[in-house]
């Protein structure tokens, strides 16, 4: 049960909901814009989090859309849950990294943008976006604005107040791209990651993201210009986790040691599946 009252409101336009917002908040209620809810009402429910108005966005078009523009480019509202993306199989990457969080239960209500947004340390879907060079599209009272992900989305989705992340827009060019996705747990399939790579191959060079490895999900540049190398795999292999060893997080799903370990073995994995994609 959630110990307090709140007011809820379903807007049916992007304007509305950032004007709704906007009230809200200089009545002090504390507003929160709602997708799927789960992180929202688990947190609510253990008295982590108190909100005395709930905005539910799922009413308003373009957070639910899911089509191609006339330049090629794939473009996902933020309240597409992770099975509508999956079940689409427009964006191959993206699909099999949300197919691997939480089970399909909870798939049908985990949304794209809750995820992104969310204060959980994986925010996995975003490890595709940041290969993918996608943008987000962000709307505030003052209207649209486009960002390039990586822009927005450092080590979390740093949004201003009041914002509302709308949609996704990715290249078809990066989503036929070669990729892979590994995504290790503990013990079970479903559960939240040891480590997750993810990465595509992109004019011949690698990129490659991970969830897991540090307290926030990444893409590094420095990380790829030794995976495209072209000294021997073992000496990539030793060079990355050299570099990230100070930054390896050690939780109770696995220390910073096993983790390494992890990552040493995927990365060799990596460069013999990927070395003819
Ligand atoms: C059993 C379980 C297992 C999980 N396992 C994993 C895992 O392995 N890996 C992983 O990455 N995650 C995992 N998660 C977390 C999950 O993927 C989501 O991050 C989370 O539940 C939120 O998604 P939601 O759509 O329900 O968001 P909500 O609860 O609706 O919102 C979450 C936050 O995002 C904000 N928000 C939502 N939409 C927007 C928007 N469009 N613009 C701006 N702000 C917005 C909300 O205000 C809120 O602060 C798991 C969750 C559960 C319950």
């Amino acid at each position: 049960m959630i110990p307090f009252d709140f007011e809820y409101y379903r807007p049916d336009t992007i304007q509305e909901a950032t004007d709704i917002f906007q009230q809200l908040e200089s009545e002090g209620k504390t507003p929160v814009y709602y997708s799927g809810g789960s992180e929202l009402i688990s947190m609510a429910r253990v008295g982590n989090l108190t909100f005395r108005a709930v905005i539910d966005i799922k009413n308003i078009p373009e957070c639910k859309v899911l089509e191609y523009d006339q330049e090629n480019n794939l473009i996902l509202g933020s309240a597409l849950t992770l099975s509508e993306i999956s079940e689409s199989k427009q964006f191959p990457l993206l699909e099999k990294t949300a197919g691997r969080i939480a089970d399909h239960t909870m798939q049908c209500k985990i949304t794209l943008g809750g995820n992104l947004a969310s204060t959980i340390i994986y925010r996995e879907t975003v490890l595709p976006l940041l290969l993918a060079d996608s943008r987000a599209v962000v709307a505030s009272q003052d209207g649209l604005r486009e960002y390039p992900i990586s822009q927005i989305f450092d080590r979390r989705l740093n949004l201003n107040k009041g914002c509302l992340l709308v949609k996704i827009i990715t290249n078809k060019g990066f989503i036929e791209s070669p990729y892979f996705h590994i995504k290790k747990t503990k013990n079970e399939k479903i559960d939240y990651p040891l480590l997750t790579t993810a990465g595509l191959k992109a004019g011949g060079l690698l990129r490659i993201a991970f969830s897991g490895l540090f307290s926030y999900p990444f893409r590094s540049v420095q990380i790829e210009n030794i995976l495209n190398d072209t000294v021997s795999f073992e000496e990539r292999t030793e060079k990355i986790a050299d570099i990230v060893s100070g930054n390896i997080l050690s939780d109770i799903n696995g220390s910073s040691e096993y983790r390494k370990y992890v990552l040493k073995n995927t990365i060799m994995n990596v460069l013999e599946t990927m070395k003819d994609a």
